[in-house]
């Protein structure tokens, strides 16, 4: 099959047949065009998914493709941003019908599930792997950065971590969950949902946001240092998933990755809006710290650990470092 045939099949006939506001020209031409709404700004991402890296090699073809969709709108959201529309490269060794078909199944899911329409892209061949692009918008100026943490703000939690660590500590068979827990587990490492229902709640409220692809300490130390602050966490308030505790893995949620949940800081004044409006659409925060002037330390019980860089094997996880 050849690159065209593949690319209408695949992709353009399905976008074809959605309605998608901003997108002036999309597939077909040498680039797509897109209207940007006055006053908002774009706010732009990319991430890439390598087979063996980002997803184990025998994850299905559409969870490859929801998951790729998945965490770069996850990185839209932690900046408070609408997400409007991406850019698809795909490289693949073959042109596998029964791969492609599936791959476009999973991508349309997620494109429509968290609303982003699909204007361009990529085809290539060569070992898989999946760069999105994706933009999205704010209204003046109301997004959210790494950096504006503040001495006194509270820190918090979208949602459970860990279970996505321990899906993939399943497949690689390293434990033994039950056959509740490993669809609990496997379906968090390859359908993370990306927090879009949180979007407003961080525009209105956060002071700080991130979303939690390489685990939380490491994501939190990311705040940290862009903010230049400091943080005290307690153990007994971080919300990891059930099961963690049963094979001694709590660590799994310090240090575990792929579970996209938004860590986000708050200002004392903001605190009952926040709740309040948390209640109002039925959303659990999970409130673990405090943004403090420096160090970094987890409270366990009456210990503290230091987590801060040079004393800490509680670290996120790193490409280049093996
Ligand atoms: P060019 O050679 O001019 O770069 P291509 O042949 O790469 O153009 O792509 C033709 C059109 O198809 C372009 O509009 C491009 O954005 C789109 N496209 C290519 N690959 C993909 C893909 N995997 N998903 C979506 N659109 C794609
Ligand atoms: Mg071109």
């Amino acid at each position: 099959m050849e690159e065209f045939s593949i690319i209408e099949k695949y992709f353009s006939s399905q976008t074809r047949q959605r309605k998608n506001n901003h997108t002036v020209l999309g597939i077909g031409d040498d680039a797509a065009i897109i209207n940007v709404p006055a006053g908002q700004q774009l706010v732009a991402t990319m991430d890439t998914l390598i087979t063996g890296v980002h997803f184990p090699v025998e994850t299905s073809p559409r969870d490859i493709a929801y998951k790729s969709l998945a965490v770069n709108v996850s990185d839209l959201v932690a900046m408070a941003a609408t997400p409007a529309y991406f850019l698809l490269s795909l490289s693949m060794p073959a042109a596998d019908e029964v791969f492609l078909k599936a791959f476009s199944t999973g991508l349309f899911e997620a494109a429509d599930e968290f609303g982003i329409a699909l204007v361009g892209g990529d085809t290539c061949k060569g070992p898989l792997s999946i760069t999105i692009q994706a933009s999205g918008f704010v209204t003046d100026n109301n997004y959210v950065t790494r950096s504006g943490a503040a001495i006194g703000d509270k820190i918090f939690v979208s949602g459970q971590l860990g279970a996505a660590t321990l899906g993939l500590a399943a497949i690689q068979q390293k434990v033994n969950l039950t056959d509740v827990q490993t669809t609990h587990c496997v379906n968090a490492l390859n359908r993370p949902e990306p927090r879009i229902d949180l979007i407003n709640l961080l525009r209105n409220y956060a002071s700080s946001a991130i979303d939690v692809s390489d685990g939380l300490v490491g994501d939190l130390g990311h705040i940290l240092t862009s903010s230049e602050v400091g943080a005290i966490i307690e153990k007994s308030k971080i919300p990891a998933y059930m099961a963690l505790h049963d094979h001694g893995l709590f660590d799994f949620a310090l240090t575990g990755g792929d579970d996209y949940q938004i860590l986000f800081t708050v200002a004392d004044k903001e605190m009952t809006n926040l709740i309040d409006s948390a209640k109002q659409v039925g959303q659990e925060l999970y409130e673990i710290g405090e943004i403090v002037k420096q160090g970094y330390v987890l409270v366990d019980q009456d210990k503290s650990i230091d987590l801060s860089m040079n004393h800490s094997t509680l670290k996120g996880f790193d490409h280049f470092v093996s």
